[in-house]
């Protein structure tokens, strides 16, 4: 197979089909959608789209494969996974180029992906060799128990736009560790990725059937994964909204929900921070795919006694963001996902003005300069608010945009009221020179995961996951198996001894 993608940007070296038991198959209904580079507009693939009946064969074949996979050693199992690690890191060049023509976001993040996606299956490539059953001590000698890691079965698995590869490779690594097949339902704006990663899967030699990709209508191939009974665990990442929908049908179907749901991270600048240093890292997170990052700074929560100087750091640095094509190696933003992406960040951004903010940067008047192909593009303008407040809209939605509203606090006791006053619990960043204070605040705060001095505390080692409305579950980390896998004890008790022991 050739694997290119021709100047235009059309991505032509794997078939934009279903990828079910083996392989690549159109929609029933024979039926295809455009999926659009939003910088540009331009269409750059035709991909089948399928609904409730494609996603229940793909489920059906999906249990045949679970059969021998959970039988399959542990040891063949890490092996497969470790090549699909090898088949990603070889065409990471190829694969972040799709990427970044189906998401928008710069070329160099979108290469850094493929590197984090194929880090999720070398890490569980390792953890599917280590699961292990363990022996507990039974009163009666005659009796021998074990409770073994038991894989749940079909995984049904549903990802967002933004990390279009790193979110599935989570999903599908972590669950064929544990001896689950998976049927993935891409984002519409973004199946490419997905298909990329059903092509690595396929040539690391993977058997049929344990990776199914099915694209198409959300509604109907939700429904098939909550009505199909080998369907066990339903693994989400996506907003607050579709996955309370999502769990609640699950609950009442008696399957596990898994989910990984948004956030409104506080980026917390102590008066003892390193400022120049946090203010880099905090403009590199904000524009960290094109803005559009559940753990992104969504507040920047700053001491009153910095507040000016940090906020004039900040300024600057919004000042060399370089929007453009995602494929020029000098852009740092590219666009929105879509317009309407761009009609919800202009809302907020004009509301929190209404309500007393400040636009030092971004304003209408300084419009975006965009080359000539790139003026159908959906660019939303890197976005400075000063004097916001906590009560606002904007503090207290996600906005997936690079917009970043500045709040005050006046001393530690602040700075956590006003960081748990959300109703997200997924990520939080602290900036401080003095860690055992950094610490102290770490441990108020109410969120699933904690960067201090450290804006990318992501790492497959780690679990990942949120409390509150941002979801339950992890993903990465030793956590991240523990949703695709149950608990079976087994009792074995020497033939012929009867030990008449009711005791419970
Ligand atoms: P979304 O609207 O909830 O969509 C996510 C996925 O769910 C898409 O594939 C979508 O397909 C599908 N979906 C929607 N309704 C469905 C239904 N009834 N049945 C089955 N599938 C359904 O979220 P989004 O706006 O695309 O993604 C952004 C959100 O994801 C943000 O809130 C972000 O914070 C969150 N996110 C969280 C994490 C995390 O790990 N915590 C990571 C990344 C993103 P359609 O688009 O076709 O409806």
């Amino acid at each position: 197979m050739t694997r290119s993608t021709t100047i235009s940007g059309a991505v032509t070296w794997f078939p934009h089909q279903h990828f079910v038991n083996g392989d690549w198959v159109s929609a029933e209904k024979e039926d295809v959608r455009p999926v659009v580079n939003p910088a540009t507009g331009l269409a750059i693939a035709q991909v089948a789209w399928g609904h409730g009946r494609d996603t229940m064969t793909a489920i059906d074949y999906a249990h045949q494969a679970f059969t021998s996979w959970r039988r399959t050693s542990a040891t063949n199992r890490a092996t497969l996974l470790s090549r699909v690690f090898a088949v990603l890191m070889a065409n990471k060049s190829t694969i972040g180029r799709i990427i970044a023509l189906e998401n928008g976001k710069p070329i160099e993040q979108a290469a850094g992906e493929v590197d984090y996606a194929a880090s999720f299956f070398r890490w569980f490539s390792e953890q599917a060799r280590v699961l292990s059953e363990r022996a507990v001590s039974h009163p009666d000698p005659s009796t021998h128990t074990i409770v073994a890691q038991e894989p749940l079965g079909v995984v049904g698995a549903i990802t967002p736009w933004n990390f279009p590869l790193a979110q599935a490779a989570k999903k599908i690594s972590a669950a064929l560790a544990a001896g689950c097949t998976v049927v993935l339902k891409p984002a519409p704006e973004t199946p490419l990725s997905a298909l990329a990663l059903a092509w690595a899967c396929e040539e690391a030699g993977l058997p049929s059937g344990t990776v199914n990709v099915v694209h198409g209508d959300a509604e109907s191939i939700g429904k098939a994964m909550l009505e199909h009974t080998a369907v066990r665990c339903l693994s989400f990442t996506g907003s607050v909204k579709v996955g309370a929908e999502l769990a609640g049908k699950a609950a009442a179907k008696l399957k596990i929900p898994h989910l990984e749901l948004g956030g409104n991270a506080p980026f917390i600048v102590l008066d003892d921070a390193d400022l120049p240093f946090a203010a880099d890292q905090l403009v590199k997170l904000k524009i960290l795919t094109n803005g559009q990052t559940c753990v992104t700074a969504n507040r920047l929560l700053v001491h009153r006694k910095v507040a000016d100087v940090f906020t004039g750091m900040v300024l600057s640095r919004f000042q060399k963001i370089k929007v453009g094509d995602p494929l020029d190696p000098e852009t740092t933003l590219g666009p929105l996902i879509h317009q309407q992406a761009v009609e919800i960040a202009r809302n907020l951004v004009i509301s929190a003005v209404e309500d007393g903010a400040h636009c030092v940067f971004g304003r209408p008047e300084d419009p975006l300069e965009l080359d000539d192909h790139l003026q159908k593009g959906t660019f939303f303008p890197p976005t400075l608010l000063t004097h916001c407040k906590n009560s606002m809209q904007i503090a207290q939605t996600e906005i997936f945009a690079p917009v970043l509203p500045v709040i005050t606090f006046t001393d530690d006791d602040d700075a956590v009221a006003l960081a748990n006053d959300t109703s997200y619990g997924l990520a939080a960043y602290i900036y401080s020179q003095d860690t055992i204070r950094a610490n102290d605040i770490a441990s108020q705060l109410d969120v699933g995961i904690i960067g201090i001095n450290d804006m990318r505390p992501l790492r497959a080692e780690v679990p990942f996951g949120g409390v509150k409305e941002s979801g339950m579950g992890r993903e990465g980390g030793i956590e991240g198996l523990m949703d695709y896998l149950s608990a079976k004890t087994i009792s074995t008790h020497r033939h012929g001894v009867d030990t008449n022991n009711y005791a419970i």
